[in-house]
């Protein structure tokens, strides 16, 4: 199985704490949509195993914003899409919408297309706060988009949140938390905000005009936020996700789960199984590039890709910081079988005085060639990356 990610790089305009890539030129959709569908011709062979393309069973529109391009648009890269690769009948089909642009008719367009699951970037629903962010909508344009997708057909609906604003108070994030449990949504995420060096956020904190959330209220949210949605029935299935039952975000559990996945666009990342590569985050030499490039060789060899051959102890670590984020943890057998002993051994060895403070800890399986799973408790998982580094193989130098 696989997955394929398509990164569309546009935003009507740029949040403060951002620092995905894209840009506000969003004029350049068609141009760009003949590019991305040129990129997936060009990589068809980039999902296969002993020669066999494998079975698509994810695709994520993400973004940038992909709300932003016209249906049209979008019809030509599905065109393309299930003309190239083997979609599976059943595949989860992810679309990334802001608020701003779910009218009526848009909302309409989307439920036409094969669209199975949204993914709505509200952060708050706060308006102060949503204009802080330089977000386009405001809290009850959020609520209304949920409940206009819920008309339209849409049952597989995700939304974005984040805590720790400046300037929030934990009662302000409980409050975001009981209007996002009232919504009646398949999947939560929510994130701690991040001050990325490069965003204007960054800068406002260097100049003092924000201060970041200390600590401690920091820590009492994300108790607030697993308290909250475990009572409201979620399961609470990665660090940062929360899911109805049978709705985990199929997509982002492959990337977890080390399945190999195809990213098209600028800036997105691909994966094989083995080894990593990915795509400069540069809009005009994607489109001077890719919308003309011929043949997958010079694709493939274009000077503008960058490339990461993985050793053992990378593919490693990769397990450690994707498997332990997640409830299911680290498959202590399965680590043996693919990293050897010495690995496992080492694994085990790091995890020692963490599962001795509780922090983590052996989930039993009923085979009984299993060795258990190695996973966070509850109090690990507000140490996780501490945790996680301690697990981390380094190489040692003399
Ligand atoms: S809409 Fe999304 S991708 Fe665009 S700037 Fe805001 S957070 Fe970033």
């Amino acid at each position: 199985m696989a997955g394929i990610y398509l990164h569309f790089p546009f935003c009507a305009s740029r949040c403060v704490y951002c620092d995905f890539y894209s840009t506000t030129q969003v004029g350049k959709g068609k141009a760009y949509v003949k590019a991305l569908c040129n990129e997936l011709k060009l990589r068809s062979g980039y999902l296969s195993s002993n020669g066999q393309s494998l079975p698509v069973e994810t695709v994520y529109w993400g973004g940038g914003t992909p709300s932003t391009l016209g249906t049209g648009l979008m019809e030509e890269v599905f065109d393309t899409l299930y003309a190239t690769f083997p979609v599976v009948q059943d595949a989860e089909i992810t679309l990334e919408a802001n608020p701003d642009d779910l009218s009526a008719e848009k909302i309409k367009a989307f439920s036409k297309l094969p669209f199975n699951r949204l993914s709505m970037g509200i952060q708050t629903f706060s308006d102060d706060k949503l204009t802080f962010l330089n977000r386009r909508h405001t809290g009850q344009q959020a609520i209304d988009a949920v409940k206009a997708c819920q008309d339209a057909g849409f049952d597989n609906i995700s939304i974005d949140l984040i805590y720790g604003l400046p300037g929030q108070t934990a009662g302000q994030w409980e409050d975001d938390l009981d209007v996002a449990i009232g919504m009646n949504i398949q999947h939560l995420s929510a994130y701690a905000l991040i001050y990325e060096e490069g965003t204007r956020l960054w800068e406002m904190r260097k100049k003092r005009i924000v201060e970041e959330a200390d600590e401690e209220t920091s820590l009492q949210m994300f108790d607030l936020l697993i308290d909250k949605l475990l009572n409201a029935g979620f399961e609470h299935y990665e660090i940062s996700n929360f899911a109805r039952k049978g709705c985990r975000s199929r997509h982002n559990s492959s990337y977890w789960k080390g399945i190999p996945y195809l990213g098209c666009g600028p800036s997105a990342h691909s994966y094989d199984g083995r080894n990593r590569q990915w795509n400069t985050p540069n809009l005009e030499l994607y489109l001077r590039e890719v919308g003309c490039c011929a043949s997958p060789e010079d694709f493939m060899e274009a000077a503008w890709i960058e490339k990461e051959q993985l050793s053992t102890a990378e593919r490693y670590n990769d397990l450690v910081v994707t498997a332990l984020r997640t409830c299911e943890g680290i498959d202590l057998s399965s680590l043996r079988h693919s990293f050897g002993d010495s690995f496992a051994a080492y694994c085990l060895r790091n995890a020692a005085p963490h599962l001795q403070k509780g922090s983590l800890e052996i989930l039993p399986v009923s085979s009984a060639f299993s060795e258990g799973r190695l996973r966070l408790t509850r109090k690990g998982l507000f140490l996780s990356d501490g945790i996680m580094s301690d697990l981390l193989w380094v190489e040692e130098t003399d």
